[in-house]
């Protein structure tokens, strides 16, 4: 079984195809989005599959422009039960737009936490302590999609018991590669972050996350049957946390 726990379906120039080719595929997919709005559209892509669910997101790149989606967000929330993309961006180019941010992080996961927990897809580029800190007391699942802090974030990210989403693409950098490394095996699980990365300078699909277990089996020292066996196992703790 393929997993890609953080998948930008409803951003492919086909998504339907797309979507259909991961249901015959039997491929688990995370749908994520970045917009409460883009929800409706996006659960279209499910396609009547167990497999592909949908998450409810608010991108931290875009909580300057849509921030007032969060009315919104908090009227889907009780039927949705997967959440991402969401968190915050500390990149210089979305300095202006940082308190903003925090305060639509904030809200988000008062809400979720208020509704009894939630597994969320966090982005946390550039951002890392300060996501660590607004995760603290809220009831959840903290999954840290494509973690790029630093050594220390990355200590506390773990310790405080999150998941982490790996890509191809990350594993093909030195620093993602190394940042695997770190991670204890039993908190790992796969992902694209498509449309919008490319391994060896081709963009990637859900079914290509099988490309992890190339690297994991590297990092790990055991074949590649047995990484796909852990990744299963990992997704099923996952889930059953929340269950
Ligand atoms: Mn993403």
């Amino acid at each position: 079984m393929m997993i890609d726990m953080h998948c930008h379906l409803d951003l492919y120039e086909e998504p339907f195809k797309i979507a259909q080719q991961c249901k015959e595929k039997g491929i688990y997919v995370l749908s994520v989005t970045t917009t409460p709005s883009a929800w409706y559209g996006t659960r279209k892509l499910e396609l009547g599959s167990k497999n592909i669910k949908t998450a409810l997101g608010l991108h931290p790149e875009l909580a300057s422009d849509r921030s007032h989606e969060l009315e919104l967000f908090d009227e889907l929330l009780p039927e949705a039960k997967y959440i991402g993309e969401i968190g915050l961006d500390g990149s210089p180019r979305l300095k202006s737009s940082w308190q903003l941010q925090i305060k639509v992080f904030r809200h988000i996961l008062k809400s979720v936490h208020r509704s009894g927990g939630r597994i969320m897809s966090i982005h946390s580029r550039g951002s890392a302590n300060s996501v660590l800190e607004e995760l603290i007391n809220v009831d959840g699942y903290p999954i840290f999609h494509w973690f790029s802090g630093t050594k220390e974030e990355l200590k506390k990210a773990i310790d405080f018991g999150s998941w982490f989403s790996i890509s191809p693409t990350m594993l093909s950098t030195k620093k993602g590669f190394e940042i695997t490394s770190s991670i204890p095996m039993n908190k790992i699980i796969t992902e694209t972050d498509a449309p919008f990365t490319k391994y060896k300078n081709i963009i990637t699909y859900p079914w290509d996350v099988h490309y992890c277990f190339e690297h994991l089996s590297l990092i790990w020292k055991i074949p590649q049957e047995e990484v796909q066996i852990q990744i299963k196992n990992n997704f099923k703790a996952l889930l059953s946390e929340t269950a």
